[in-house]
């Protein structure tokens, strides 16, 4: 698809989210007529039917258009409604009373959510430097428990804290009031009927005085219609009923704490003017990015590879070397033909201005250019470069890189190890017995477990490792900067955190184990010679009893 192309997506993307919201008050009147004209007046089969496709139609929708919150309980009425339809006949009058409950509950979240939408803050206060999270992910991420079950907290907390989360237990209302005086937790999980206070409404006065709302994950014993209102409203992201499913919930506080998004956006300025380049760098940093300035163009490869960055802002007149014959030096390099380059200029001629576009470049600003427009230009565009991006480099079960990409991120590695005199190590992990998994308990229940492992991967290591999903139930770590000794460590950790995990089906928990190879480099001197040696090691872990981590010898 060429850059028009998708700009035209996008715009169009933009519109029909606001149609959709425009649209949504009526839509809901719609279904909530229909159920009327069922319940008050004739009961009908295929006005039933009618009924149900209208919700279903919601909940695969909302989300999409920025309203999962409505999309959640959308889907709860057609649940209820699919299964009547599957039975025949009619509901019965407590069916009937869960059916309207939920259609109030899907009115009442959609005018909270369409209100808070509305009442966000204008994407120009973009300057006003915000964090983008409570705390930065080199920090374990802090997650306050409240709940006075004492038993349900321990489980719970043990399980959080085996992900690589800061769990802090609070029994009791007041102990919980106190903390949160002093300290920010990334996510709260809370019961809504802690007794000792109307948790809801405190929660609402904290809220309020806040940038942006602390995500909160209601629990509860009832699921009654009053208190899933109260949740709605107090800015609940999740409810569950109790008792839960502990995967599931970790499941949602990963996605709220969406540790990848946050990664600061990595912007590469290219400008021979030192006093430019610095106020560019400037303004892209007040709002959290990172930089790196080049002044001489001649000197751009270097950081290119070492800083690998989300979108290149170009000069256009550089002595020596025009920015337009730059990007074409940079395109010709495979791992760089997608990153975004947006020309810096004073040059306001059009056909210059296209020229620039058609070798490659991806847009053009013309100085002087607003601070808030150099911000907002550049967010929008890494932000669609990044998802692009994702599609192709990422595994869609995990959300881990693939193995395409793990091998050129490995070579990479390998690459700036040799440069900077530093060690490597490189592991193969691999699930043990995992088809019993498979066979017992079920395929979608062997995909939730390779999902934990890939989460816990993914959160207890560094920042600067990486991880990728190599094959089904086989996984790649990258840690650069370390020597076996170390990685030795750091594996074992995580093959003990990872037994102590529990998974679960229908009511049975159980437990499963990993196995690891793994190699060092410079022991091992190139990606096929670590991949090799980590590999023969994995595979003599496993015949000498599994559950083990096992070092190849060097070369
Ligand atoms: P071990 O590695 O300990 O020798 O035993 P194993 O049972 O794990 O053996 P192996 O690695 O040969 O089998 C892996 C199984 O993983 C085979 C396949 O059924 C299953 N698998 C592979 N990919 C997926 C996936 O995406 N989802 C699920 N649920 N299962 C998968
Ligand atoms: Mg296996
Ligand atoms: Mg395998």
């Amino acid at each position: 698809m060429d850059e028009s192309k998708k700009k035209e997506l996008l715009l169009k993307l933009e519109a029909s989210q606001t149609n959709y919201r425009n649209q949504l008050p009526s839509k809901i009147s719609n279904i909530e007529e229909t159920w009327d004209n069922l319940d008050k007046n004739t009961w009908d089969e295929e006005n039933f039917k009618t009924f149900h496709r209208l919700v279903h139609t919601i909940a695969g929708s909302s989300g999409t258009f920025g309203l999962p919150e409505v999309g959640v309980i959308a889907r709860e009425v057609e649940v209820l409604v699919k299964e009547q339809i599957e039975k025949g006949g009619q509901p019965s009058t407590q069916l009937r009373k869960q059916i309207i409950d939920g259609l109030s509950l899907l009115r009442a979240t959609t005018n909270v959510c369409l209100k808070k939408n509305t009442e966000e803050k204008p994407a120009s206060n973009i300057l006003t430097k915000q964090p983008l999270t409570q705390q930065s992910h080199e920090d374990n991420i802090l997650i306050y428990l409240v709940d006075n079950d004492e038993k349900l907290s321990n489980e719970l907390s043990t399980q959080i804290t085996h992900y690589g989360y800061t769990v802090k237990y609070f029994s009791t209302f007041s102990q919980f009031s106190e903390a949160i005086k002093r300290e920010i937790p990334a996510v709260i999980i809370i019961d809504i009927l802690l007794p000792g206070g109307d948790v809801c409404e405190f929660l609402e006065n904290i809220q309020k005085d806040r940038p942006t709302p602390i995500p909160t994950i209601f629990t509860s014993e009832t699921s009654d219609l009053t208190t899933r209102l109260k949740a709605v409203t107090a800015s609940g992201v999740a409810f569950f009923t109790k008792p839960f499913n502990v995967t599931d919930l970790v499941d949602n506080l990963d996605k709220i704490v969406e540790v990848d998004d946050y990664e600061p956006y990595r912007i590469l300025v290219v400008d021979d003017s030192v006093s430019m380049s610095q106020f560019f760098s400037l303004v892209l940093q007040q709002a959290d990015m990172e930089t790196v300035v080049v002044n001489d163009p001649l000197k751009v490869m270097e950081p290119l590879d070492d800083f690998r960055p989300d979108l290149i802002l170009m000069d256009i007149y550089m002595p020596g070397c025009s920015g337009l014959e730059l990007a074409k030096v940079i395109r010709q390099q495979e791992a760089f033909v997608s990153v975004p380059i947006v020309y810096l200029s004073g040059e306001t001629d059009l056909k210059k201005q296209l020229a620039a576009m058609s070798l490659g470049g991806d847009d053009f600003l013309t100085k002087p250019i607003q601070p808030e427009h150099l911000v907002l230009s550049v967010t929008s565009r890494v932000k669609r470069s990044r998802t692009l991006r994702n599609f192709m480099i990422r595994d869609g079960l995990t959300g881990l890189y693939n193995h395409t990409q793990t091998k050129e991120l490995l070579d990479l590695e390998i690459e700036r190890a040799k440069r900077n005199n530093s060690k490597l190590s490189f592991a193969m992990v691999d699930m043990d017995k995992f088809k019993l998994v498979n066979d017992t308990y079920g395929h979608p229940t062997g995909d939730r477990v390779i999902k934990s492992l890939a989460r816990l991967l993914k959160q207890r290591l560094r920042k600067t490792d990486l991880v990728g999903r190599y094959g089904g139930e086989e996984f790649a770590v990258i840690l650069p900067d370390t020597d076996g000794e170390t990685a030795n460590r750091i594996l074992n950790e995580l093959r003990i955190a990872f037994s102590k995990v529990s998974h679960n089906y229908k009511e049975t928990v159980f437990t499963k184990t990993f196995s690891c190879g793994v190699a060092v480099y410079p022991g091992h001197k190139d990606g096929t010679q670590l991949n090799n040696a980590a590999d023969s090691a994995l595979y003599e872990a496993k015949e000498s009893g599994r559950n083990r981590v096992v070092f190849a010898k060097p070369e």
